[in-house]
């Protein structure tokens, strides 16, 4: 019997593949030269995408593959995956839920910790001899007993807050409804940044969500603040972000995510108020070993009965 065939978008580790080769014929979008050819041939055949979360399922693939049923996606953010129009088609989607929340707090609090107590420049000042040349390296600042507020309390931002606890926070939330939770709820994320020493994004991305990080929120963040976001570059403004960094209006930020990835624009690299992360947020060899499982999981039980381990919401109900 012919094996269902499937199109891999982005990277895979070994042992993703050799699952995938053992049940699937596998075609992978890097090593194709003619998309349109390759399409003309092959594309009725195929009837699974795995792909992740930067490069989604793009418009013209969705097109080419007309008896496309199944989308697979490594990782848990799903904004780049048109769930309208996979709806419409029928077309189940998966993603990776609660694997990496672990991993992705550590990433938080590692860019806390990084931001608050002046990693970035301390290292520097014991590997460039300052410290005798100098003196004594500039106080930081503790991260103990700040307030911290979490806009997105999902799987990733409780964790976060479970995570926080060893510095003793107070925790503060901003989601559009309120949750069964013993934190301070706030409607207005304006009004929470203000009340705020840190904020912490960890939202989806999406039109929900776009810049809702703007010149308002920053800038009541304060001079003090330090923005964190381990979401999607989407979330924040980032003009604006760059703007009140350089201004002095707001004090720091922790950015493992960005506009327009893998680009970080130059006043973001070169600012002395920003740590920065090449989006590494699951990046471990642990969490992409239990994500990629989950990955090809959701292909496997999808090839043995039609069904997905782990559905998105939007597309639970197929
Ligand atoms: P969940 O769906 O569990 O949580 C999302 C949270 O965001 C919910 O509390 C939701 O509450 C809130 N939210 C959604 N839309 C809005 C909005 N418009 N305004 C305010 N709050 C909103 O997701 P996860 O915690 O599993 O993941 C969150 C995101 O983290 C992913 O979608 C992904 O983009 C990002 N991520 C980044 C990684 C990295 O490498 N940096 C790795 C993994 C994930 P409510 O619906 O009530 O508003």
């Amino acid at each position: 019997m012919s094996q269902p065939e499937v199109l891999q978008i982005g990277g895979a580790t070994d042992e993703m593949r050799a699952r995938l080769d053992a049940e699937f014929k596998v075609h992978v979008m890097s090593e194709i030269d003619d998309f349109d050819a390759w399409a003309a041939e092959h594309g009725a055949g195929v009837e699974a995408v795995m792909t992740n979360g930067h490069d989604g399922v793009p418009a013209k693939v969705m097109e080419a593959l007309p008896n496309l049923k199944v989308v697979s996606g490594y990782g848990v953010g799903y904004d780049a995956v048109d769930t309208d129009a996979c709806v419409a088609r029928g077309i189940k989607v998966s993603h990776t839920p609660d694997v990496l929340n672990g991993e992705v707090a550590n990433t938080a609090l590692l860019l806390l910790l990084a931001g608050l107590r002046n990693f970035r420049h301390d290292e520097a000042w014991a590997r460039s001899g300052d410290w005798e040349t100098s003196g004594n390296a500039p106080l930081s600042t503790s991260p103990d007993g700040k307030t911290i507020g979490i806009l997105g309390l999902g799987r990733i931002g409780q964790e976060i807050a479970d995570r926080m606890a060893i510095f003793n926070p107070t925790i503060v939330y901003h989601t559009r409804s309120k949750k069964d939770v013993p934190y301070t709820y706030y409607g207005d994320l304006v009004e929470m940044a203000a009340a705020c020493d840190v904020l912490i994004c960890i939202t989806p991305g999406g039109p929900s969500t776009n810049k809702i990080v703007n010149k308002q929120v920053l800038e009541a963040l304060g001079p003090s603040g330090m923005l964190i976001n381990v979401s999607r570059g989407s979330v924040v403004d980032e003009a604006a972000l760059i703007e009140a960094l350089d201004s002095g209006k707001l004090g720091l930020a922790g950015l493992d995510v960005f506009e327009k990835e893998p680009h970080i624009p130059d006043a973001l690299k070169t600012s002395d108020r920003t740590v920065l992360l090449p989006h590494v947020g699951s990046g471990t060899h642990e969490t992409r070993a239990a994500m990629g499982k989950l990955t090809v999981d959701n292909l496997l039980q999808w090839k043995a009965d039609g069904t997905v381990k782990t559905p998105v919401p939007e597309c639970a109900h197929l």
